[in-house]
């Protein structure tokens, strides 16, 4: 069996409990090491065989852990965060599909939800937004046109953006171009719940110049919207005034 394991966002206790089960009794270990904190190689047992996908290919990533899987080794791929997002693990699964070796997943804590507690922050405002869109600037990916940051912004809704961490100028002009005031607050979050954390409040129209000076090019999401404003409404669920399934009004 292969397990891909979401690692969860850095700090090595933000891995799930079955992640970290799976991590101890595991045989082989495949970790992207350009992201995952290497503190979770000390869960494995010794003799555990480990190897960085962060040099490997697809090919080379399936030549380790299909014999392995076929030999009748446990094996985990572990992947940043939660393996669902940006994490390529589709272009795995259809091989093993393809070759009748069984896997299952298990979620991590995604870096996106890492950057909302390093913010102390709420995605979901009443009267604010209630969406939160996940995307990134076209890189070497292509991104839809559909899609483009300039089409997304137009919903005005909580953004994270990954991936995009090196091309802020950019950013900012297509946000701006597709509705966005340049004032709208906007966050930096390097290493969210690293221990080398760092949090960097700004507008839209001064992100590129605040990751400038703080040094901020990788390994850091965008965060964009009036949740980071002290704007909002309180929440229907806790109202005196409204009832629901498990509360009537007035109490
Ligand atoms: N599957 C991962 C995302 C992988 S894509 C997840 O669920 O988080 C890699 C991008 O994720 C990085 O370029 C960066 O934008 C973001 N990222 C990953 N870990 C991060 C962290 N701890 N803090 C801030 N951004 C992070």
């Amino acid at each position: 069996m292969i397990h891909f394991v979401g690692a969860g966002p850095g700090a090595e206790d933000l891995i799930t409990v079955r992640g970290a089960k799976l991590l101890e009794q595991a045989d082989v270990v495949v970790y992207a090491g350009s992201l995952v904190n290497p503190a979770h190689m000390e869960r494995t047992k010794d003799g555990c065989a480990i190897y960085d996908s962060a040099s490997m290919t697809l090919e080379q990533v399936m030549d380790v852990i299909i014999p392995a899987a076929q030999a009748g080794k446990k094996v985990v791929r572990l992947h940043t965060g939660d393996p669902s997002i940006y994490g390529a693990i589709r272009e795995q699964m259809d091989i093993l599909d393809a070759k009748g070796v069984p896997y299952e997943v298990c979620p991590g804590v995604s870096s996106f939800c890492g950057a909302a507690a390093a913010l102390q922050a709420e995605y979901t405002l009443p009267n604010v937004s209630q969406t939160v869109i996940l995307s990134r600037m076209a890189g070497r990916t292509p991104v839809p046109e559909r899609e483009s940051i300039r089409a997304l912004a137009a919903h005005g809704s909580t953004m994270v953006l990954f991936l995009s961490s090196g091309m802020l100028g950019k950013l900012a002009e297509e946000l701006i171009a597709g509705g966005y005031a340049p004032e709208t607050p906007a966050a930096i979050v390097y290493k969210a719940t690293w221990p080398d954390e760092k949090v960097f409040r700004t507008t839209i129209a001064g992100l590129e110049q605040t990751a400038k000076e703080n040094g901020i090019h990788k390994t850091a999401l965008i965060t964009i919207g009036g949740f980071l404003g002290d704007q909002y409404e309180r929440s229907k669920l806790y109202d005196p005034a409204f009832a629901h399934g498990y509360r009537e009004a007035g109490t």
